[in-house]
């Protein structure tokens, strides 16, 4: 029979990642499945200076990649995987994998947040021909070029300011007069003599033979259409919740955020939600962490609960479930 886990935690950014880090520091065994980059979103990020502690490495992939040493120093499985589907009809939850499935006494979902698309003409055609979403990624690409950033929130301001080091100038265009973002990151930005801001616009097109060579711009208190010259679009419109593979089995809002409480336990017993994916007010690295570490010590307590006197695997031959 295979191994089952005490918890499977799907998803390796720093709410899964934590998670996992409380649940292997509780003697629990712990496998984390993650598809793509670990560190998830915060990976692509160069400056995590809001981070407590990470004032002198704050770069998103070196915090990220010392969350997941920790995590695994202490004995959290790191799997490379993708997640498929989940089966909670039993008391032993099934995580099915694109090839095979993990059993556990608990998951907790961690699977984040990804960014949104913008909806222009010509976004996807151009995507990753001089449009990027992924400033860390991409922004080496634009070396002594001019690019344009959209959006007005924290994203699309600490990206632009990242993107100076690289591009001669930055554009950032926004669809109202001031953004949403945090106003210490703005004043930064407003300093910075190659970033400057086209207000109450919104992009109608973005154009190019093969890449990117500009966009159509419309200003939606005049409605006038400009033209804007540009090698590079970095589109920071907000993001949505990674929830696809989880949808239909726990309860969630209309725009796909799951519904937890404040022990992070979703509509169904056993299975935790933490991190981006989850309805709260305020996401940010260490609230992701915050909820990763409240998923796990609950999770730990709810296998106490409901497995006390199971000693897994035999007494399920046995069938002697509580
Ligand atoms: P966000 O806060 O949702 O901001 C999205 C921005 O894009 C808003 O300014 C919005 O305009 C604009 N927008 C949305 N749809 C648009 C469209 N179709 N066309 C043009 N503009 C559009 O997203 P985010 O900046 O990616 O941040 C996501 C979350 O991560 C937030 O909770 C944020 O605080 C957090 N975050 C934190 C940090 C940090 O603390 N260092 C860094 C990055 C992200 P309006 O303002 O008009 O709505």
């Amino acid at each position: 029979m295979s191994k089952i886990y005490d918890v499977a935690i799907v998803g390796g950014g720093p709410a899964g990642l934590t998670a996992g880090l409380y649940a292997a520091r509780a003697k629990m065994s712990a496998v984390i499945i993650e598809k793509g980059k670990w560190g998830g979103q915060a990976s692509t990020t160069e400056e995590l200076e809001n981070y407590p502690g990470s004032i002198e490495h704050p770069t998103g992939p070196s915090v990220t990649e010392r969350m997941k040493n920790q995590a695994e120093a202490f004995g959290a499985e790191c799997m490379k995987a993708e997640v498929t589907g989940f089966d909670f009809s039993d008391k032993i939850k099934i995580v099915k994998l694109s090839k095979g499935e993990i059993q556990a006494k608990s998951v907790i979902f961690a699977a984040g947040a990804q960014p949104m698309l913008l909806g222009a003409k010509g976004e996807l055609e151009l995507r990753g021909k001089g449009v990027s979403y992924c400033a860390t990624c991409d922004a080496d690409f634009f070396t002594e070029l001019e690019v344009v950033a959209i959006g007005g929130g924290d994203t699309a301001v600490e990206e632009s300011i990242y993107l100076t080091r690289f591009a001669e100038k930055v554009t950032i265009v926004h669809r109202r007069d001031e953004f949403r973002a945090a106003k210490s990151i703005v004043e930064k930005a407003m300093k910075n003599d190659k970033i400057n801001v086209i207000w109450n616009s919104v992009v109608e097109e973005i154009y190019g033979d093969g890449i990117v060579e500009g966009l159509k711009l419309k200003n939606i208190q005049t409605g006038e259409i400009t033209d804007l010259k540009t090698d590079g679009v970095f589109v920071f419109v907000g993001t949505k919740p990674i929830t696809e593979t989880i949808k239909g089995f726990v309860e969630m809002d209309a725009k796909g955020y799951i519904v937890a409480d404040e022990e992070m336990r979703t509509s169904v017993e056993g299975v935790f939600a933490a991190g981006d994916v989850r309805v709260k007010s305020l996401r940010q690295v260490i609230t992701a962490c915050a909820d990763g570490a409240v998923a796990a010590v609950n999770a730990e307590k709810y296998i106490e609960k409901t497995f006390e006197h199971i000693t897994l695997p035999d007494a399920k031959k046995e069938g002697g479930w509580i």
